[in-house]
This record gives C-alpha cells, sequence and structure tokens, in this order.
C-alpha cells in the first residue's frame, strides 16, 4: 500500500467496500515496463481496469490501447485516444462492432479463425490483421486455456487467407497466461511465432509484427519474477529467434501496469464457528466474490491481505463474502491466518487489487452496489 492510499483511507474514511487506486503508481510501471522494454509498445490492456481517470492519464503518457469490445474502444477514445492506437484484440467479435471499430478509424485487429477472418473481409477490407496462437497457460495463475489462438499450422493458412480476402497479414500474438511465474514460457511462446514467420516468409508473407501480449505479474501473496525479469526472458527469445531481424514488437501489459496501484478496503460483517471443535473461524467479509474478488475463484490468485487487528496472535480463517451463495467464499485451502481478536466493523485490507476486480462486479447480486473506485 502506499503512503497516499493509507492517507486516503485514514482521511476520508470511506464507506467499504471501496478501491482506491494510485495513479501515480500506474504512471512508474508504464514508465518501468517502456524502460525495461524499450523495443516494445505498450498496449493497456484496458479491461483490467478502464476508470476514465486510468484511460485519461495512460492517454497522457502516449500509451496505446488493448480492447476487447467496441464498447472498450467508445470509451477509450472519449478518454483522448486517437483510433491508430487502438487495437481491438478479441478474437471474438460481431461483424457489425468491426465496422463500427473499422469506421471509427481501428486498423488493428486480432483472429484465431476462419469465421472471424471472414467477418474481417466483410466489415473492414483492408485492414491490418494478426492471428493468435493457442498456448498452454502453464505456469500462470489465471491460464486463458485453449479460449483464444490456434494452432501453428492453422494460423499459416489463415495467414495466407487473409492476404488473399483483401486483408494485410500483419504480425502473429500470444498470451502466455496471465500472472506468469515462469520466464521459460517466453522462449517457447516466441520460438513457435518465428517458426510462423519463417513458414509465411516462405510463401511471399512478410510479417511485420510479433505482439507478446499481457501476463506480467503483480505483487500478490507469492511471490513471482518482477517485470525486469520477465522483460530480460522476453528479449533473450527474441534475440535468439529472431537474430537481426527482430520484427516490431507490442505488449498488452493489464494486471502489472494496474494490479499494484489499487487497494480494497473492506470491514468484517461476522467472525464465527460451525461447532464447539471447530479448528477454523469463518470471518465473512463486506466483499466477497460477487463484490469484485471473482479471481479468487479456486483460490487461483491470493491477494495480500491485512487488517486494522495486526500485530497479536493469529489462526487459521476461512474468508467468505456476505453474499447468500455458496460459492462465495474466497479463501478455504490457502489457509490464510487472521488475528484472533478480529472483530465484526474492523478493517481488511487487499492489497494489489487494481486490476480485475472494479469490473468484475455483479450487477446488484443481493441487493449490494457496484465496488466504488475512487482515482487519487
Ligand atoms: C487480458 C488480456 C491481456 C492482459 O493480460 P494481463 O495478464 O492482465 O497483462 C492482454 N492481451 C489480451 C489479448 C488479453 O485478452
Amino acid at each position: 500500500m502506499t503512503a497516499k492510499i493509507r492517507r486516503y483511507f485514514a482521511e476520508n474514511q470511506p464507506a467499504t467496500p471501496c478501491l482506491v487506486v494510485d495513479l501515480e503508481v500506474v504512471e512508474q510501471n508504464f514508465h518501468d515496463l517502456q524502460r525495461a522494454l524499450p523495443l516494445a509498445t505498450i498496449y493497456y490492456a484496458m479491461k483490467a481496469n478502464p476508470a476514465p481517470e486510468i484511460l485519461e492519464l495512460l492517454v497522457g503518457l502516449g500509451s496505446h490501447f488493448d480492447a476487447a469490445s467496441i464498447y472498450e474502444i467508445r470509451d477509450v477514445m472519449k478518454a483522448g485516444a486517437s483510433a491508430d492506437k487502438i487495437s481491438f484484440g478479441n478474437t471474438v467479435k460481431k461483424q457489425s462492432d468491426i465496422a463500427e471499430a473499422r469506421r471509427l478509424g481501428v486498423d488493428l485487429f486480432a483472429f484465431d479463425s476462419e469465421g472471424e477472418l471472414e467477418k474481417l473481409a466483410a466489415a473492414a477490407p483492408g485492414a491490418r490483421v494478426f492471428c493468435r496462437l493457442v498456448m498452454t497457460g502453464e505456469g500462470a495463475d489465471w491460464p486463458l486455456g485453449r479460449k483464444f489462438g490456434c494452432e501453428l499450422d492453422m494460423a499459416r493458412d489463415l495467414m495466407i487467407r487473409a492476404r488473399d480476402m483483401g486483408l494485410v497479414p500483419y504480425g502473429v500474438s500470444f498470451h502466455v497466461g496471465s500472472q506468469q511465474r515462469d520466464l521459460g514460457q517466453w522462449d517457447v511462446a516466441v520460438g513457435k511465432t518465428a517458426m510462423l514467420f519463417t513458414a509465411l516468409d516462405e510463401v511471399g508473407i512478410k510479417l511485420k509484427m510479433l505482439n507478446l501480449g499481457g501476463g506480467f505479474p503483480a505483487h500478490y501473496r507469492t511471490e513471482a519474477p518482477g517485470t525486469e525479469c520477465h522483460a530480460g526472458a522476453i528479449m533473450d527469445a527474441v534475440v535468439k529467434h529472431f537474430g537481426n531481424a527482430i520484427p516490431s514488437l507490442l505488449v498488452e501489459p493489464g494486471r502489472s501496469l494496474v494490479g499494484d496501484a489499487g487497494m480494497i478496503e473492506s470491514e468484517v460483517i461476522l467472525v464465527s464457528r460451525k461447532g464447539y471443535n471447530d479448528s477454523e473461524r469463518w470471518v465473512y467479509l463486506d466483499i466477497g466474490k460477487f463484490g469484485g474478488l471473482i479471481e479468487t475463484m479456486d483460490e487461483a490468485i491470493q491477494y495480500r491481505i491485512t487488517t486494522s487487528r495486526d500485530g497479536g496472535a493469529t489462526d487459521r480463517v476461512i474468508i467468505a463474502g456476505p453474499t447468500c451463495d455458496e460459492v462465495d467464499v474466497l479463501y478455504k485451502k490457502a489457509a490464510y491466518e487472521l488475528p484472533v481478536d478480529l472483530r465484526p466493523g474492523d478493517r481488511v485490507q487487499f492489497h494489489s487489487t487494481g486490476a480485475y476486480t472494479s469490473t468484475y462486479c455483479s450487477v446488484g447480486f443481493n441487493g449490494l452496489p457496484p465496488l466504488r473506485t475512487l482515482c487519487i
């Protein structure tokens, strides 16, 4: 937690649950990534946190943007981004949305299938397209699995199809999986893309761009290599597989730009046990899976947690959300410990929660309002 965030909570005591984002940290993270990967253009994956203040800040810093939907494209343009700085990075798009993006001036689109290419050829003729390769997601705390991307041989054929359909086969992308902790995955992924560059070169298609996606970590309970380590692994892999013919590089960080910039404060509603001999206490908070902490699904993302009562003895707890739904339990297996004297009204902080929280909130489930976001 930054001093600025601590001061904000102390001075304003906002009603909980509340997410406070320190824009200075977002700016610092942007510069750090730029410094670590000077050859790469940053496309902020705005789905991680599309708060207007964050978008405006990044527009001012000269960032590009990876948009997942036409709504995100409209929002980021409203924040001041020009269309030539936007990539429509979702491989699953409605044709009408492709057409609107094209009308707005967007000229960079992702695909991973023939069906998507047909829509792009119809609604955005002449546009630059990049093909996403499927990855395993191995080593990632929040893998993206096989939902996106296609195999190498299919990507080759689709790129040829793209050219024949009047699109511009521009580059290749992948995503190694979010909160990636295995630096070796970059070599695997970049190696695959280099094979595709070579295979297409043989049929006269010269790709220009390599989109490295996201995957750079935030600072959660289990340590992960920092951005500089990832950048080093990326550049080692790029030089190894592309030699002197390095294509233009793109990165699409979401989590690593905004994750550590945010902190959620919540309040204890109840502490209880289920039986006289129950070894674990249940701690119920005013935020849960439906209030924005959905990445605790399968306890995949384990946030650092502190409380207003830290310092004394602790013991094992199960941490649960406030709604009347069985799945609204945050951590059980993860064996968190909280102060033994924790009681209703105490504050509980979830650190590094600036990414994938505010927008993951349900709409009024159990009548709960959406997670309030304040950018300072
Ligand atoms: C979500 C997403 C990202 C951001 O990934 P992080 O791991 O949060 O950095 C980047 N690119 C694409 C295409 C995405 O869908």
